[in-house]
């Protein structure tokens, strides 16, 4: 009907005001309507991903999917979701009716990833899906096939693929700061508790490397811009009190790259692991001392060619707090969708982490599909 941008923005605003439709008014990145999400599991993560959203100025939490009602509404109220796109895992599927809702965010234990994720493809919704994508190569090439097949996006919440720190450590090696790169060692893990899903193979799909390893895999994995092409590995179980029952407590791999680079990690289940990665290169090193959701420090030293170059030292932390790096992640995703662009971290993202898993855990003797 012709609107200018003005109107459009005020009708949008007054729209939202009366709480009958999404609101429209115009971002600070310059598009004309806020994406609004659904997120289906309120667990911890979620609460960060939902704080991110509230913070940035182009996306909108606009549904719920729980098992708690209570809980749900209490967060409906805080978010201005009306209680009418609060769903329940059953009848979550009516959402497609829901123009509010243009995508979901799973925030699910791993093993609901893919059944959350094709079923929100097939009411017509995009996908954000928490890391690891699910629990086998299979389900990850099918939740690939059912969005494509539903013509929506599928992007795997890999935050720090979208954190400045990281960013700047790949720049680095990519501007050949560091040389040629020989090594990298990375780990992460931590003590869990008792009665946690994230240890048993029912819904955490396996031990440590599919939740805490993954992030040092990944890493490997965007700091050489390669995919391994050779594994060993071995895993072990030393505490026998029942959080292990189904899988495995520690798992210590290694990795060649095509380019010769050699990485060695470890993830655990039984022992505070701080996250880090030091990546070794003919010039010098380079040190992330965390993949957490904030203060992530940047180490480096290195001397550059030529005959009177000094060493050059860096140590720098980015300061932005939680939950930015939620905000940076929703915001490529939004982008994507209002651009039709592919996210940065697509579904074949995640595929390649699956495969990698695959291949570590039969090189540690461990079915895996
Ligand atoms: P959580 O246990 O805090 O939350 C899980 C949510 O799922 C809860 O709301 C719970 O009620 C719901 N749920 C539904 N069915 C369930 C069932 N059968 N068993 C247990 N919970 C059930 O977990 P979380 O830490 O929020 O992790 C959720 C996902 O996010 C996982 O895949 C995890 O790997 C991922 N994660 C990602 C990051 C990241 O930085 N990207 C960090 C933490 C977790």
């Amino acid at each position: 009907m012709g609107l200018t941008r003005r109107e459009f923005s005020r009708l949008g605003a007054l729209g939202a005001m009366a709480g009958f439709v999404p609101d429209l008014r115009a971002s600070a990145q310059g598009s004309e309507r806020k994406v609004g999400y659904c997120v289906i599991g309120l667990g911890r993560i979620a609460d960060h991903f939902m704080r991110g959203v509230k913070q940035g100025s182009t996306s909108q939490i606009t549904g719920l999917v729980s098992g708690h009602r209570d809980k749900a509404e209490r967060i409906a109220a805080q978010y201005g979701v009306p209680t009418s796109s609060i769903y329940s895992y059953e009848d979550m599927d009516r959402m497609r009716e829901n123009k509010s809702i243009d995508a979901v965010y799973v925030a699910l234990p791993n093993s609901m990833h893919a059944e959350y994720t094709i079923r929100s493809a097939k009411a017509g919704k995009h996908v954000l899906c928490e890391k690891p994508m699910c629990v086998s190569v299979s389900e990850a090439r099918e939740m690939i096939a059912a969005c494509k097949e539903a013509n929506v996006k599928l992007m795997i919440a890999y935050r720090l693929h979208y954190e400045p720190t990281t960013l700047k450590a790949i720049k680095m090696i990519q501007d050949g700061l560091l040389g040629k790169i020989q090594a990298i060692d990375s780990a992460n893990g931590f003590n869990i508790a008792p009665g946690e899903w994230r240890s048993t193979k029912k819904l955490g799909g396996g031990g440590p490397l599919m939740d805490v390893g993954i992030y040092s895999l990944n890493a490997t994995r965007y700091l050489t811009g390669e995919e391994p092409e050779k594994f060993t590995a071995v895993a072990s179980t030393i505490d026998r009190d029942g959080r292990f029952d189904t899988t495995e407590e520690n798992t210590a791999w290694t990795m060649r790259f095509p380019s010769g680079v050699l990485a060695s990690c470890n993830t655990t289940y039984g022992a505070a692991m701080p996250g880090y990665y030091k990546v070794f290169g003919s010039k010098g090193w380079l040190e992330v001392d965390s993949f957490g959701y904030q203060n992530l420090r940047l180490r480096a030293n290195y001397t550059p060619e030529g005959k009177n170059s000094s060493a050059t030292t860096l140590d720098e932390t980015n300061p932005e707090p939680d939950p930015k790096q939620f905000e940076r992640q929703a915001d490529h995703f939004t982008q994507c969708i209002l651009q039709n662009k592919t996210p940065k971290t697509p579904g074949e993202e995640g595929l390649r982490d699956m495969q990698h898993i695959q291949s570590i855990y039969r090189a540690a003797g461990i079915s895996f599909d």
